[in-house]
């Protein structure tokens, strides 16, 4: 009876073996379909991949974004201090069209007249030097004295008209100073003048203009003429 019912159970372990291995080979076989499909979920991981990628890389564009709405936020602040000093920007050719070419060389390309050579060099009348590339009025004529340096020279100039640079060509250390409207050349500042200021502004000829006391006194008239 033992020797029955191990049989039976022999057989019934063969026979669950036998099921076992059909239904593990069945999913082996359904496997080898799934593998496909298996092959499949790979493409979908690759796809969230990018996505996620995307995902980050918008963030970042949002948060540039961001950043850009700012700055153009501080743009207009920054645009009125711009304005305050109204600089004058021609182009070369359009200097060349309004100027002489020794003004030219001097206000553009911070040249020098020669000294003893310049028109205002001797040339005392009442009136007011302008800025000949702009016409910013920089120096009073009671302000300017004999130097006899060679060049047109004042102890003064009109507030807020002229910049000051540290110039180291020509193996010295000067100060250039320069129209603030147009950045024009117009010579060097020195501290060996006369008082009340001590100060030398030594001036090329040719980077100013000169508008007279009695021209300026008949504009005023021809404008007030009018009027009447
Ligand atoms: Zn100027």
């Amino acid at each position: 009876m033992k020797f029955q019912a191990c049989t039976i159970a022999l057989a019934g372990l063969v026979a669950g073996c036998g099921v076992k291995q059909s239904t593990t080979l069945e999913p082996s076989a359904t496997k080898e379909k799934p593998k496909p499909v298996a092959a499949s979920p790979v493409k979908p991981k690759a796809k969230p991949e990018p996505a996620v990628t995307t995902t980050e890389a918008t963030k970042p564009e949002t948060q540039t974004i961001a950043k850009i709405a700012p700055q153009t936020q501080f743009e207009p602040t920054t645009q009125p201090q711009s304005k305050a000093p109204k600089k004058i920007v021609k182009t070369d050719a359009e200097w060349r069209a309004i100027l002489s070419p020794e003004e030219y060389r001097i206000l553009r390309q911070k040249g020098t007249e020669r000294a003893f050579t310049g028109k205002f060099d001797h040339h005392f009348k009442k009136g007011t030097y302008t800025c000949k590339g702009c016409g910013t009025a920089l120096f009073e004529s009671n302000t300017k004295y004999n130097s006899g340096c060679g060049w047109p020279a004042f102890f003064k100039a009109k507030e807020n008209t002229i910049a000051e640079t540290v110039d180291r060509s020509y193996g010295m250390v000067r100060t250039e100073i320069t129209c603030k409207k147009c950045d024009g050349h117009l010579g060097h500042v020195f501290d060996d003048g006369p008082n009340p200021t001590g100060i030398r502004y030594c001036v090329n000829s040719a980077s100013m203009g000169f508008v007279p006391d009695e021209e300026e006194a008949l504009a005023k008239q021809a404008a007030a003429t009018p009027k009447k």
